[in-house]
This record gives C-alpha cells, sequence and structure tokens, in this order.
C-alpha cells in the first residue's frame, strides 16, 4: 500500500518546485511528481542559458540559474521529489483522498492534489541516427544545460531552427569548435539579424546535411559521419528538431477546461473539491503566464489546500515566523 501524503503535486517545473516549498512550510506532507527525468519545467526546456530579468529579486538571471535556485528552496522542507513519472490519470476515492496513477499503472495515494502541470507534457523530437541511444544522456542533448559542459570540446548542433542558431553562438566562446548542421537549404523562424550573427561567427554551418553514423567504443562517442561522408570529430551533439507536444488530460480527470487549461478563482480550487491549480495549468480573467504569476498561486493553492485539509489552519502565514529553516 503507498504512503498517503497530504499533497501531491503533479508537475515539477518552477510552479510545482515553489508549490512543493510551500506546502512543506506549511508543515504538510509533499510530494512532487515530474514527467521529465530532470525538474524545471519550460524554464529548463527552452531557455536555460537566457537571462530572464522579470522575477522579483533577481535582476537578471538565466533560466538554469533560477531552476537550481527554486530547487534548493523546495529541498530546504525535503519533499519527496519524483521524476520521470507521468500521472496519467486521477480517482477520487471513497474516503475523499485521490489516487493518481502513472504511465506504467503505479499509483500515488494524496488527500489533496496541487496541479502544476502547464499545458501538459512535451518531448523533443529525438535524434533518429544509428548510436544514438547509445550515447544519450552523457554527449547527445536537447537542451543546453551546463555550459560548463562544453568548454573545449567539440560539438555539433543539429538544427533547422533559430533554437539551433542561439545554442551555437552560445557555445561559440566556450568550445573548441562549434558545427551547426541543418538538413534544410535555410533555417525556419529566423530574423536578419540571426544571420547575419552566425555569418560573423566562427560556427561551421553545413546546409543540406544529415548525420548518418556516431563512431565510438560504445561508451564514449568521438566522431559522426555526414551523407556526404565527411567525418567530423565530436564531443557533444545537441539536437533540436521541433517538439512532440502532448495535451493535457484535465478533462479526462474531470476537471472544466478553458482552452486546455483549468478555470480557477483567486483560490485556485477547481470544481472537484480537493484539487488545487496553479501556474500555467490555471486560468481565469488577466491571467499573466509568468513565472512569478505561478509562485503567488502556488501559494494561494497551498494555502487553500491547507484550509481544505484542517479547517482551522491560517489562511497565511510568514516565513519570517517560522525560524526553523533561518541557518540552512
Ligand atoms: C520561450 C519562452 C520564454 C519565456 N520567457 C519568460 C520570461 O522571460 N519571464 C517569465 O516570467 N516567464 C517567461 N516565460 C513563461 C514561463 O516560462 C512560464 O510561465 C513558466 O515556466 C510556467 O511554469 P509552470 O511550472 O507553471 O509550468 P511548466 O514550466 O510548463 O511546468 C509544468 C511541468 O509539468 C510537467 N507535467 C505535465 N503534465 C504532467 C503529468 N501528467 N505528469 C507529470 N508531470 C507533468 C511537465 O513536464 C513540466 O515540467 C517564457 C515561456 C517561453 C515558452
Amino acid at each position: 500500500m503507498s504512503e498517503v501524503f497530504d499533497v501531491t503535486i503533479i508537475g515539477g517545473g518552477t510552479t510545482g518546485m515553489y508549490a512543493a516549498f510551500y506546502s512543506g512550510m506549511r508543515d504538510l506532507k509533499t510530494k512532487v511528481i515530474e514527467y521529465q527525468p530532470d525538474f524545471g519545467g519550460k524554464v529548463s526546456f527552452f531557455y536555460p542559458e537566457k537571462k530572464i530579468y522579470d522575477v522579483g529579486g533577481f535582476p537578471g538571471v538565466t533560466g538554469e540559474e533560477l531552476v537550481t535556485q527554486v530547487k534548493d528552496q523546495a529541498n530546504l522542507v525535503e519533499p519527496v521529489m519524483v521524476q520521470g513519472e507521468k500521472i496519467q490519470s486521477i480517482e477520487k476515492l471513497e474516503d475523499g483522498s485521490f489516487r493518481l496513477i502513472n504511465k506504467n499503472g503505479g499509483e500515488h495515494l494524496s488527500k489533496a492534489i496541487i496541479i502544476a502541470s502547464g499545458m501538459g507534457t512535451f518531448d523533443m523530437q529525438p535524434l533518429q541516427v544509428e548510436g544514438s541511444e547509445t550515447y544519450k544522456k552523457e554527449q547527445v542533448h536537447y537542451t543546453i544545460q551546463n555550459l560548463k559542459q562544453y568548454e573545449e570540446k567539440k560539438v555539433v548542433v543539429i538544427s533547422q531552427s533559430r533554437v539551433g542558431i542561439d545554442w551555437s553562438l552560445a557555445l561559440e566562446n566556450i568550445a573548441d569548435e562549434v558545427h551547426l548542421i541543418n538538413r534544410g537549404e535555410e533555417f525556419k523562424a529566423v530574423y536578419e539579424h540571426d544571420m547575419d550573427q552566425l555569418k560573423d561567427s566562427s560556427v561551421k554551418v553545413h546546409l543540406i546535411q544529415e548525420v548518418e553514423k556516431l563512431h565510438g567504443d560504445g561508451h564514449t562517442m568521438t566522431s559522426l559521419t555526414m551523407k556526404d561522408g565527411t567525418e567530423l570529430k565530436v564531443d557533444h551533439i545537441l539536437v533540436y528538431e521541433g517538439l512532440n507536444i502532448e495535451k493535457s488530460m484535465y478533462a479526462e480527470w474531470g476537471l472544466e477546461t478553458e482552452k486546455g487549461r483549468i478555470p480557477v478563482g483567486t483560490d485556485m480550487c477547481s470544481t472537484i473539491e480537493g484539487i488545487f491549480v496553479a501556474g500555467d495549468a490555471a486560468i481565469y480573467p488577466s491571467k499573466t503566464m509568468l513565472i512569478a504569476t505561478g509562485f503567488t498561486e502556488a501559494m494561494a493553492a497551498v494555502n487553500s489546500a491547507a484550509m481544505y485539509l484542517d479547517p482551522r489552519a491560517k489562511s497565511q502565514v510568514y516565513s519570517t515566523v517560522i525560524y526553523k529553516y533561518a541557518d540552512q
């Protein structure tokens, strides 16, 4: 029998992780479940290396740094953090608690749920080249995190889009060599200044080219061959060939939806008692789809969950009077 949690948060983006911190701060036994192998949601996925300027208290922070800070903050209260699991369905049990079932049939039990799963799950289009599975994780990447790992390395970026140009330019002064391979004759969704920057850079662009084979000893990839037979030495490959987006399952979970999101009031309550919503998953008039919005909504959702679990609970608390984390 699975352990019963007070609050289970679906989605480990910035909103879900912050909700985990806040829930733990309110002494609720908390779990977060994230589909991706890593936490961070859209910030980690789409712009980990870019600077964000509109989060209060950070006059410029990269996506990756922000995710690290939010994760560290969540870890202060030691929630159970599950990664690589997709919640497929939710059942309300007779005693009012919930059973959350993952894709493989595994279950999680919880008295309340906070949905912080954005617009649903997304995956990168995988690299369809012999050997790419073998070198996955250490050498084949789908987002540009941890720039340090590319220092003095030979990097090949595979993309037809502006994302590939962005990544190549971000790595130009870090890596030893950057090659950009594009299947097409030109790049999609680019501005003139992107192309100008690329032309002025040291990035070696290969148009109408594809990777045909990866070479290595099964542990370490050392080179690749392109369609025309050219061999390139390589330490890391970065791939952006678009996204597979799986739409949210909120209607299947019995929730009212609007444009694929869940309508809520200022208390972040859904139409199902015991299920609360925060972040990009939530919709209401004048909603802003921003990181800081998710933080505020996470607080409101946790406060509503706390009062649902115990009607005597305070409607809000101040962290400044909860001294127990002060010296950590
Ligand atoms: C290109 C771009 C630039 C942006 N720039 C800014 C900016 O400068 N400033 C700013 O404030 N905002 C910006 N935003 C918006 C900001 O990224 C989002 O508002 C924020 O990331 C939403 O966070 P979230 O945690 O609510 O949702 P997400 O980040 O979408 O996280 C949801 C998580 O839930 C997981 N999930 C989904 N379904 C399930 C399931 N069934 N089971 C388990 N896990 C599940 C997903 O894998 C995902 O990790 C930008 C967005 C984009 C796309």
